[in-house]
């Protein structure tokens, strides 16, 4: 029986299993999809904003290009990461249900069932986008992954939201040739898009080279156009695809599936420790940034990565008491 089993072989996943290994735990990474599926998913030509030292892992060096490494890059560094710590990785494999209790838990997947004694979720939050919830959402022309702007050249493009990956979405699809309108519900660009993107994106809206619509909801998507409802009232666009930047979230029905509880706050954080990461379920623990539940940037790889030893320090030495439900679930945030 392994130690430990580890749900989601992201960044923070790889960490747990590089920690687990330092404290003399026997541990298994399974994932769903491939190693690093999330940064597998993201832009092809993305920049990560943080710089490279601080997404390093298992204290293992990240050379690269530029101070901010590419996604190319991260994608090397971490798979490298793995197979120098021979992480025991079961890939393409879905967890399903964790069955027992602490000590003795069964965590089934669909190719198997392996036993062990703690289990760490760290299932992110990439694999579920916040819907519009209109009609036409479903058609092909939709997407909520954003790759790459070369399928869009001459085409009426229709961005939605205001944040980083909305803007670098924009951008890169104007630069491309493609007719871009980005649309807002809220009254502006979002002030947290990075200050090296902003005025990029702000001169292009101001010149007229990107249209846009604040203020502006989406209330249906049709094969050739867009209907929207704004200041003036409702009207349409003419439109081919649609790149909906509108977030993501945690995938609530696993983590309920887990019988972790799902707070009322307004993130609906996941309960844990805020310093042991132990969720309400004994011997079950989250990590990373399913741990933020909505509140989607509270953790990323920066600061996610450290849970692992937190983690761990507490399987090894049990010294943290578990909080109460309705006690505050983090102490250390901000
Ligand atoms: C465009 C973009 C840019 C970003 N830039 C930065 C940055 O510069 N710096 C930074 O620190 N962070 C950045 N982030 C955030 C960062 O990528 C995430 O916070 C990070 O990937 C979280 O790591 P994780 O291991 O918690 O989750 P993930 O990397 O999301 O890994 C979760 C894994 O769990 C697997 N999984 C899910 N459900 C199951 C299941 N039922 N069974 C088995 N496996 C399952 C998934 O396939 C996935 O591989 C960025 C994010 C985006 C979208």
């Amino acid at each position: 029986m392994n130690d430990l089993v580890i749900i989601g072989a992201g960044p923070v996943g790889l960490a747990c299993g590089i920690q687990a290994g330092e404290h003399n735990l026997s541990s298994m990474i399974i994932d769903k999809g491939t190693l690093v599926n999330s940064l597998v998913g993201y832009p092809t030509h993305m920049e990560f904003f943080s710089t490279a030292e601080l997404l390093e892992i298992g204290g293992h060096p990240f050379p690269t290009l530029s101070t901010k490494p590419t996604r190319p890059e991260a994608l090397k560094y971490y798979r490298r990461v793995a197979d120098v710590e021979s992480l025991d990785l079961r890939l393409y494999e879905q967890v399903q249900r964790v069955d027992g209790t602490d000590n003795n838990f069964s965590v089934v997947t669909t190719k198997g069932t392996y036993p062990c004694r703690k289990v760490i979720v760290v299932t992110g939050f990439f694999d579920v986008p916040n819907l519009l919830n209109v009609p036409g959402e479903e058609l092909s022309k939709v997407t909520h992954y954003y790759r790459e702007p070369y399928a869009y050249a001459g085409q009426q493009v229709a961005v939605i939201g205001a944040k980083n990956s909305a803007a670098k979405a924009a951008l890169e699809c104007y630069h491309y040739g493609a007719e871009v309108t980005l649309i807002h519900r809220g009254d502006a660009l979002s002030e947290k898009i990075k200050y090296w993107i902003k005025p990029d994106i702000e001169n292009r809206i101001r010149e007229g080279s990107i249209a846009a619509h604040f203020g502006t909801r989406v209330t249906a998507i049709e094969s050739e156009q867009l209907k929207l409802h704004g200041p003036g009232g409702a009207f349409s666009l003419s439109n081919d695809f649609v790149i909906a930047m509108t977030g993501y979230r945690p995938d609530y029905s696993f983590l309920e599936a887990l019988n972790i509880t799902i707070q009322k706050d307004r993130f609906q954080t996941p309960f844990h420790h805020s310093e042991t990461f132990e969720t309400n379920r004994p011997g079950l623990y989250i990590a990373g940034t399913v741990c933020g539940g909505l509140r989607t940037s509270r953790w990323f790889i920066e600061n996610g990565r450290f849970h692992a030893a937190q983690i761990m320090r507490h399987i090894t030495t049990g010294t943290v008491e578990p909080l109460k439900l309705g006690q505050r679930y983090w102490k250390t945030a901000e």
